[in-house]
């Protein structure tokens, strides 16, 4: 077995796959990976126990993880996870977008969920370890990037349910992923969930927990039944309040041109804190669009929609970047965002967050990490 150490001074254990994909191989991958289903050749593992802490970082071959049918996780759902992308840039070299960013929110939800914390260092020296040995599955495709799931569950055997576990496995996995929208950036009509709640006052709703996300499928069925892509969370007293879509935050443009002005919903706690939203909360001010946190309420969003005051809506996530919302609908009803096609704020903004991703525009923000 090898060893690498990253930029930290940290040190992993590296075990190369004897299957790893020929050149050939790969570029027929790379070239339709669609989203989630192909894999690198490669994962990171690393270990916690009470007793030593975080040990036993390792890059291996990608497979299967063999587990004790009572493992905490599989009963209690003690599971966290994050998403973030690596990007090709023109001069070839791969950088992800606020990794630092993602650690912290991990951090956030492994405290949340009464995990440990990783640290900043090791969850960046984990993707620089995955991306040294498997960097050449980063496509260069236009709109094309390697995404990455770094993920921690609790390994503790046992069904006792009164305490958290002692025992956790950190993984990373990587997949290439192609343009979200195939057809180009088309807009996207939505469902205003009133039957359902993704989150309340005091629960999980700011984490990256697993639980979540199998919480939301039921509504997100329900819109898709109701002939929508994606179901709008609502605030789980009132039903009422707009928190954000499926997997996306949501930003409502009021006016135009040089006196459009930019709203999201407030990080309430029942939210998940997008970082794509935080880089656009300081994005269009430098564009000229000031931006607000506040509340919106759906009638509110109706009334400004049919009264022109309110004439872009989209969504935004790591993702597929800004996503139009095109038509709202719910159980009161339904309406247009102004003609219903991508607006000039979004097609922006868009641009503007993709080229610093994709590194065409200089970074001034410090945003880009090059491995
Ligand atoms: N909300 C939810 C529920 C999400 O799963 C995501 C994706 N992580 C987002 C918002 C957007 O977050 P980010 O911009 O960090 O991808």
């Amino acid at each position: 077995m090898n060893s690498s150490t990253t930029t930290s001074g940290l040190t992993f254990d590296v075990q190369l796959s004897p299957q790893r994909k020929t050149p050939q191989e790969r570029a027929a991958l790379l070239d339709d990976p669609g989203f989630g289903t192909v894999f690198t050749d490669h994962m990171v593992t690393i270990r916690y126990s009470e007793e030593k802490g975080w040990y036993d970082a390792r890059l291996e071959p990608y497979g299967p993880v063999t587990l004790d049918p009572a493992t905490a996780s599989l009963h209690y759902a003690q599971e966290i996870f994050e998403g973030l992308k690596a990007y090709r840039h023109p001069d070839g070299t791969v950088a992800c977008f606020r990794p630092e960013a993602n650690a912290a929110r991990f951090n956030r939800s492994a405290r949340r969920m009464a995990m440990p914390e990783l640290g900043e260092e090791l969850f960046v020296g984990a993707i620089e370890t995955l991306l040294r040995y498997d960097g050449e599955w980063v496509p260069s495709q236009q709109s094309s990037s390697l995404y990455l799931r770094p993920f921690m569950f609790a390994t503790d055997v046992g069904l006792g349910v009164n305490n958290p576990s002692r025992t956790y496995l950190f993984m990373l996995i990587a997949s290439p992923s192609g343009a979200y929208f195939s057809g180009g950036v088309k807009p996207v009509t939505v469902w205003l969930s009133e039957d359902y709640t993704r989150a309340a006052p005091g629960g999980t709703g700011e984490a990256k927990f697993a639980g979540n996300y199998a919480a939301s499928f039921l509504a997100q069925a329900q819109a898709v039944e109701q002939g929508c892509d994606q179901v709008v969370w609502l605030d789980a007293v009132e039903h009422r309040w707009v928190e954000e879509m499926g997997g996306m935050n949501l930003f409502f443009v009021f006016g135009s041109g040089d006196d459009a002005r930019l709203v999201t919903p407030a990080l309430t706690g029942t939210l998940l804190p997008g970082i794509t939203r935080d880089s656009l909360l300081k994005l269009a001010p430098e564009l000229g669009w000031p931006t607000e946190e506040g509340r919106i309420s759906t009638d509110r969003w109706r009334e400004a929609a049919l009264s022109g005051e309110l004439t872009e809506v989209f969504a935004c996530g790591t993702a597929a970047v800004i996503t139009p919302v095109g038509h709202v609908k719910g159980p009161g009803g339904e309406f247009t965002i102004g003609d219903g096609t991508p607006g000039p704020v979004t097609t922006r903004l868009r641009e503007e967050l993709v080229a610093l991703q994709y590194g065409t525009r200089a970074d001034t923000h410090g945003w880009i990490r090059t491995f």
